[in-house]
């Protein structure tokens, strides 16, 4: 199996996140894709190019665009604006204000677009967010031109908690979405989106949750006891045009592998009957048993196992990196999926 990497993800490299009252340095660090990296060349999945440069259409064609010429400027924004440290949201329109007018002052407009508080904005954000996504689009490219049946895009940033025009929980463009988008336009019909990091996938679901061409499913923490906390229940099944395409699987702490697998194995029902045209599986391995963030209690050869499951399906995938902060273990565990899912695809 192919994997697209860029360096550009070095840049970013954040030296804040709040985290239990603290200013910490962020578990989203450049060093995971580095040991990702290392153990793709070590164990020889297979050849590592760089990507293509796709521009920004496919980001406008996810995202809105006030929310990308933020993303763009914020961080010089914010150095204008006085601030000596990383771009950081304290202030949002909560449940009571909705939000009538997009604040014109940086802190304000941070707010307006931001989810949650714990991820800042740096200089080197937007242009590794920008190489990021073009990863996920080349590793889709692989696929959909038939040279490969299976491709590995290591992005970093992660992107499945980036919205229609919110980021959050490290992630700033939906490279998921933004690549599932880029297949439709090239003629697929029908996309299907497994997301199987630890976190529920809220952007993507929030970016397909009225279409009927994507199918969302997602395994994840439970929202009552889990970051992203307000999205991810099982009862959001998808609304209008797309009721029955978004289906949500929340697990309570502590879940072991037998009732993930349970839950994965109805996830991998439910893209076999929609038989989509293209698998893209959000690959965060923060479900691992010593992952600092998370709850879920997957082994290492838990990951090959699942790698299997969803190999066996016989689809073409592109497997996009999201999450996993148990940093020195997730290049073992990040391969195991794609050993596993080469060991079935011959
Ligand atoms: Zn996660």
């Amino acid at each position: 199996m192919k994997t697209v990497y860029s360096e550009d993800h070095k840049l970013r490299d954040a030296q804040s996140e709040i985290h239990g009252g603290e200013i910490v340095s962020p578990f989203e660090c450049p060093r995971r894709a580095e040991i990702i990296l290392g153990a793709v060349q070590d164990r020889g999945l297979g050849e590592v190019i760089a990507p293509d440069d796709y521009g920004l259409d496919p980001v406008l064609a996810v995202h809105d665009r006030g929310f990308v010429d933020f993303l763009a400027t914020c961080a010089k924004e914010w150095a204008a604006a006085g601030f000596a440290g990383e771009a950081l949201a304290t202030c949002w329109p909560t449940r009571t204000m909705g939000a009538p007018h997009i604040p014109e002052h940086i802190d304000g407009k941070i707010g307006y677009y931001a989810l949650a508080a714990e991820t800042s904005i740096t200089t080197g954000t937007w242009l590794a967010a920008l190489a990021s996504k073009n990863v996920a689009l080349s590793a889709t490219d692989l696929v959909l031109t038939g040279a490969e049946t299976a491709a590995f895009g290591l992005c970093r940033p992660p992107g499945h908690h980036a919205a229609v025009d919110q980021f959050g929980g490290y992630c700033f463009l939906n490279n998921a979405a933004i690549a599932a988008e880029h297949a439709l336009s090239r003629g697929k019909a029908r996309i299907a989106i497994l997301d199987v990091d630890f976190h529920h996938g809220n952007g993507t679901q929030n970016i397909f949750y009225g279409r009927d061409d994507v199918l969302f499913l997602s395994v994840h923490g439970d929202p009552l006891q889990a970051f992203p906390y307000f999205l991810g229940h099982a009862e959001e099944t998808g609304t209008a045009a797309g009721e029955g395409f978004t289906q949500n699987y929340p697990l309570p702490p502590g879940a072991t592998y037998e009732l993930w697998c349970a839950a994965l194995q109805e996830a991998l029902e439910r893209v076999s009957a929609f038989a989509p045209d293209l698998l893209i599986v959000s690959l965060g391995v923060d479900t691992y048993e010593r992952d600092p963030i998370s709850f879920f209690k997957l082994t290492h050869d838990d990951f090959f196992d699942y790698g299997r499951r969803i190999g066996s399906l016989g689809l073409p995938t592109v497997y996009l990196m999201e999450g996993g902060y148990a940093v020195d273990e997730i290049g073992i565990n990040t391969t195991n999926v794609l050993f596993g899912h080469q060991d079935t695809a011959g």
